[in-house]
Order: C-alpha cells, then sequence, then structure tokens
C-alpha cells in the first residue's frame, strides 16, 4: 500500500497498528504521532496481563483475545521472547460455598466458547502447575482445584478457601518491551515518528485531507486512524463524530513483599470473594500478582471496587486509601499479609483512565467520514487485545478480507437499536474482573 496513514497516537494500539501496517502489509508511508513520549500516557502503567476467559455474553471476545495471544506468542518466539510473556495463569480462589458453584458453572460456559477443558482435581496430584517463565507447551482450558487440593498447589491461600480456579491460557508480559520492538520493527519499516499534538482533521467533501499540528505544521492525507487511548473523545471531535466511549480511573498499587508471603512463582491470583474492611463491605476482585518474574519482591496489587464513570484528568486523582484497601483485600486472601498491615508502608499507587465501550469491546475500523479509522475503547485490557485491534484495524485500512468478528468492533453497531438494547442488558461491567 502506497497512500499515506497517519496514526494519532502511539499508545500500545497506535504502536502495534503502526507495526502491522508497515511491517505486516508492507505500507510504505505510515506516519505515527504522539505529544509524548511512545507508551506512556496508559500503556505503561498496567498489570499487562492477557487472559483466555471471556465469560460471555458469548464467544466474540474470547475469539478476538486468542488471535492476540496467537500473534504475542508468534511475537515472542521471534524475538525470543525479549517481552518476557509467560503462562502462569489467572488464579481466581473462593472461600465460599457459592464460589466453587459460580467458579465452575462460569469455567463450563467459557469452555464452551473455546477456552479448552475444564478438568476437576480433589488431589493435586493429578494437577500440573505452571512454570514460572515462557509460554509453550502449556496447557489450556482451566483446572478447579477443589478444598485441599487448592491449598496444596498454592499454600498462601487463606486456609478457608474451598476452591481455585486455574485458567491456562494466561499470564502477563513486559507491554513496554513488547512496544518497544514494535517500534523499532515499525521505524526500521520505515514508519515515521513525528512528536506533535494533533489539534485539528480537514476533511474536503467528506474526505480525510490533511492532520494540523500545535506547531502549525501540517501533513497531507487521504487516511487517519486515531488511536489516541483516553484522549479518543476529542480526537473524534476533530472530525465533528462523537464516540460512545466512557472513562474509568483505574490504579494499581506496587507494594514490596520482604518477607515472601506471595511466592516469585505465583499466577495472577484473583479473590472472588467480597471482603469487608472497617465496616464496609467491597466486592470481590482483590487482585495481585509477582511484579518482575521470579526475581526482586514487589508485587502488583489492583481491585476494582470502584467503577465509577469520569472526566479524565491529570495527574489522576487516585483515592487516599487505595492502596490501604488493596493490602486489607490482600490480606483476606493470603493471610501471610496481614503483619504489613502494621507498618505505614502502602506502596506506590499509579494508574491511568480505562476508555471503555457500553459493550466493553473495543472500538476498531472505519468512522463516518471517509479515510477516518479507530482503534480504541481498549478498556482494561488493552495490552491483551492490542494485536488482533491492530491487525483487525490494518485489514480494514488495506481492504482485505476481514475475519467474521470484524462486525462486532465496528463503531457503527451503536447506530443498530435492537444492538444498543441488548448491550444495555449486559451492563458496562461485562467481561471486567
Ligand atoms: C491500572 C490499569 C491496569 C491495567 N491492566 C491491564 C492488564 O492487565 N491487561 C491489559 O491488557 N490491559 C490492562 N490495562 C489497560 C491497558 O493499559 C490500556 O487498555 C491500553 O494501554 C490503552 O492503550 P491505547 O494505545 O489505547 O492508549 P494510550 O496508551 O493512552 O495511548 C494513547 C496515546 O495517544 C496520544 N494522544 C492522544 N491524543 C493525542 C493528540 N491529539 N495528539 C497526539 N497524541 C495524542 C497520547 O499522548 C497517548 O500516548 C490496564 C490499565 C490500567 C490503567
Amino acid at each position: 500500500m502506497k497512500e499515506k496513514v497517519v496514526i494519532c497516537g502511539a499508545g500500545i494500539g497506535g504502536v502495534a497498528a503502526a507495526y502491522r501496517l508497515a511491517v505486516k502489509h508492507g505500507a510504505a508511508n505510515v506516519v505515527l504521532i504522539d505529544e509524548r513520549d511512545p507508551l506512556t500516557l496508559t500503556s505503561d502503567k498496567g498489570t499487562q496481563g492477557y487472559r483466555n476467559w471471556w465469560p460471555g455474553p458469548d464467544d466474540t471476545m474470547l475469539r478476538f483475545i486468542s488471535r492476540s495471544i496467537d500473534l504475542m506468542e508468534e511475537m515472542a518466539d521471534e524475538t525470543n521472547n525479549l517481552f518476557r510473556l509467560n503462562r502462569r495463569g489467572y488464579l481466581f480462589a473462593t472461600a465460599q460455598a457459592g464460589g466453587v458453584e459460580n467458579l465452575r458453572t462460569t469455567a463450563q460456559r467459557v469452555s464452551a466458547f473455546g477456552m479448552g477443558a475444564l478438568r476437576e482435581h480433589c488431589a493435586s496430584d493429578t494437577y500440573h502447575a505452571a512454570p514460572p517463565e515462557g509460554y509453550r507447551d502449556q496447557p489450556t482450558g482451566a483446572d478447579l482445584l477443589l478444598d485441599d487440593a487448592a491449598l496444596a498447589a498454592f499454600p498462601f491461600l487463606s486456609p478457608a478457601t474451598k476452591a481455585a480456579l486455574h485458567v491456562r491460557r494466561a499470564g502477563w508480559m513486559n507491554a513496554l518491551a513488547l512496544g518497544a520492538w514494535m517500534f523499532k520493527q515499525a521505524a526500521g519499516a520505515g514508519v515515521t515518528f513525528v512528536r506533535g499534538k494533533v489539534t485539528g482533521i480537514d476533511t474536503v467533501g467528506g474526505r480525510v485531507q490533511r492532520v494540523r499540528l500545535s506547531s502549525g505544521e501540517s501533513i497531507e492525507t487521504n487516511r487517519v486512524v486515531l488511536a489516541a487511548g483516553p484522549l479518543l473523545h476529542d480526537a473524534g471531535r476533530m472530525l465533528g463524530i462523537e464516540l460512545p466511549l466512557f472513562h474509568e480511573l483505574h490504579a494499581k498499587v506496587t507494594f514490596a513483599d520482604p518477607r515472601g508471603v506471595i511466592p516469585r512463582s505465583a499466577p495472577f491470583t484473583i479473590w472472588i470473594d467480597p471482603v469487608e474492611i472497617a465496616g464496609r463491605e467491597f466486592p470481590g476482585g482483590a487482585h495481585v500478582r509477582p511484579f518482575d518474574g521470579p526475581r526482586g519482591n514487589e508485587l502488583y496489587l489492583i481491585w476494582t471496587y470502584h467503577s465509577e464513570p469520569c472526566t479524565p484528568t491529570w495527574p489522576p486523582p487516585y483515592a487516599a486509601e487505595y492502596g490501604d484497601v488493596c493490602l486489607r483485600g490482600l490480606a483476606a486472601m493470603a493471610p501471610g499479609m496481614a503483619p504489613y498491615l502494621t507498618a505505614k508502608d502502602r506502596g506506590v499507587t499509579d494508574g491511568g483512565y480505562y476508555c471503555k465501550t457500553s459493550d466493553n469491546r473495543p472500538l476498531v475500523g472505519p468512522l463516518g467520514v471517509e479515510g477516518a479509522y479507530v482503534l480504541g475503547g481498549l478498556s482494561g485490557t488493552g495490552i491483551m487485545s492490542s494485536q488482533s485491534a491492530a491487525d483487525l484495524l490494518a485489514l480494514h485500512v488495506t481492504g482485505a478480507a476481514l475475519p467474521d468478528y470484524a462486525p462486532a468492533f465496528l463503531p457503527s453497531r451503536y447506530d443498530d437499536p435492537l444492538y444498543a438494547g441488548k448491550v444495555e442488558q449486559w451492563g458496562r461491567l461485562t467481561g471486567q474482573l
């Protein structure tokens, strides 16, 4: 493809789009623009996990993310795993009888969507633990470990644990290393990076004509891709388009665990039970994972107990209680953490904004103005979805054949009132952990 393509935004979405267009489709004239250093607004702030665990409402997201995982595994093969993709899995644990049944029935449903088989274990000798590093030759599906089997495999969990569900095609990576590698490959394939703020997009006769920058410069182009992350609303308005997006503020805590309570080899572990803290009940979902693989002693903690839509402002206004609440939630799951509560340290909180659609599926494809495309609304799953989203975007831009799931990500899906009604029933937290 010879025509120029200008991509606005060099987060993981924009960088992956530049990589796919230039390296995989041979697009000769791609310009990537960002007002910041690439990958520094949201894409370096998350927990960088991935999972083929998508409970519903149907198999669309599971198939979409599975494509992304295929592509990430290919890239890990190609780079000798430069970005340290692991396959430790996601582990959902509960101390409630209802929680066990919930895990079982949900896993059966996700299995039917294509996650892989569900295996139940009453003893741990039939269960194969995940290696701390690497991603090849591992099981798919999930293992449901009951009672003593769960505690034998994961002794850091509360002794009250009744079950732990280990989802196997899941884990995490170093998203910055992945992004930096794609950026370098894209530059090597001829992509130009321009540091600047896009302030306007001109159209002539309903077709994109040029992109204007705050520096006063402009770039003539017939194709623009909006990949502006939590600033996508503003980018859409440059074309007179109101994108169906909203935002939530999400934070993670980096916390040192010098006692080694959470093993360095642990999976991404999630306590699905509600936790009462100082007389207030918090919903299930406290998460923890080791940071920096087997090395170091730090953990990432994250807990989505606050998901009200908000308007992004920087620096993000994190709740002062967040580190404390995460630590207390983690202590409910892993009581060995409790001694840390008596010290003052609550770690370091940072994060960013999930930019979301009401069906919690990305927006990927053409917009109502000819030559304009979007890759965004990546929510809390934009690292894991970045490859299939960029793959799909590149197919749209180059006019290639599209996969059957493409319509589910088109911005125009919201023009259908029947679809909008369905989405209302699913709720805006569908697919969110
Ligand atoms: C706490 C937290 C935990 C998370 N955990 C995970 C996880 O475990 N797994 C996972 O898959 N995802 C996770 N995510 C989500 C993931 O990080 C995001 O979905 C993803 O980074 C979004 O990428 P993006 O490229 O759309 O946006 P961004 O990374 O925000 O990039 C957008 C870029 O566009 C640029 N830009 C915007 N407007 C303009 C303009 N007008 N001109 C020039 N440049 C512009 C910005 O400067 C920015 O660099 C998490 C997010 C958070 C906050």
